[in-house]
């Protein structure tokens, strides 16, 4: 019989997630179902427990809620980033994993080549996203991570929780023009969901600059055409973290790494159609 997994979020519509699972499990041959789910701040533990799957994507805004529903039966990578983007039944609790800093460095360094040694990196937002990507990031040796967020308590806390008081910096946004230039910019907002770009400085970018937006589709246009205006030499959207984060997810669950280069070339086909990420 077919196993149920989900993706809860909101919104929740246009997510990629069941279309990305579908295709691994009849890569793999494995029966399973995947649905996304709708659920809130006030009613995703209830939803979670009533929808009778084993493992579960979390997506906005709910990752560090699912941090805290697993209630300390996280994996050691989410216990540092204090956020959870997937589950898996463990008898009546919830463990908890993080699978979206993996995803992200995988697609940046095995998909683009890029080398992340040594960057100094801007890290535009310090919700789930943020946490989930930062420690992965300084694992992958960047120089130094600015975090930039518009509640200035969420990027002290987010600092805090990676423990390297020398490589990772709070600041405020109007401190931006005169943080000098950075090799590797992440917006990990989800400002332009609304239609909205922070305010950013030309002053940020340099002729080697590599431009990163988890969002992707006509979500990440806004940034990632500031960046290119702004003289960035690459821009990267987050269709590839997403299907690689998608794969950790489906090799916790399944305990096979499907192969995403199929799925990523499917889903890039069509990215200009896409509407948000997950
Ligand atoms: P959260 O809701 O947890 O955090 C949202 C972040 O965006 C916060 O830092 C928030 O700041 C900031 N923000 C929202 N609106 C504005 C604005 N108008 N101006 C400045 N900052 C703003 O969401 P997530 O962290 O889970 O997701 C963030 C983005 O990353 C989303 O677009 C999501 O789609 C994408 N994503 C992509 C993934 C992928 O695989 N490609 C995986 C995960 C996420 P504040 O704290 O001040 O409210």
């Amino acid at each position: 019989m077919s196993k149920h997994y989900a993706v809860f979020g909101s919104p929740i519509t246009h997510s990629q997630s069941p279309r990305i699972h579908a295709a691994f499990a009849k890569q793999t041959g494995i029966g399973m179902d995947y649905v996304a789910i709708a659920a809130n701040h006030d009613d995703f533990r209830a939803k979670l427990d009533a929808s009778g799957v084993v493992g579960a994507n979390i997506t906005l805004p709910l990752k560090e809620d699912a941090f805290a529903l697993c209630a300390g039966n996280v994996s050691a990578r989410a216990l540092r980033a204090g956020a959870v983007n997937t589950v898996l039944r463990d008898g009546a609790q919830w463990r908890g994993d993080n699978t979206d800093g993996l995803g992200l460095v995988r697609d940046l360094t095995e998909r683009h080549g890029l080398d992340l040694r040594g960057r100094r990196t801007l890290l535009l937002g310090a919700g789930g996203a943020a946490r989930g990507v930062a420690p992965a990031l300084l694992d992958a040796g960047i120089h130094s991570l600015y975090v930039i967020n518009r509640n200035s308590a969420r990027a002290d806390a987010l600092v805090d929780a990676m423990g390297e008081p020398g490589r990772t910096h709070a600041r405020a946004w109007d401190t931006l023009p005169a943080l000098g230039e950075f090799d590797l910019l992440i917006n990990a907002t989800s400002a332009s969901r609304g239609g909205q770009l922070p305010s950013l400085a030309m002053a940020l970018v340099a002729p080697r600059s590599v431009a990163v937006d988890l969002s992707y589709g006509e979500a990440a246009v806004p940034f990632l055409a500031w960046a290119r205006a702004a003289g960035c030499a690459q821009t990267v959207d987050g269709l590839g973290m997403l299907v690689e984060q998608a794969a950790e997810s489906f090799l916790l669950w399944h305990g096979v790494r499907p192969d995403t280069a199929a799925v990523f070339a499917e889903l890039s086909g069509r990215a200009d159609a896409l509407l948000t990420a997950d």
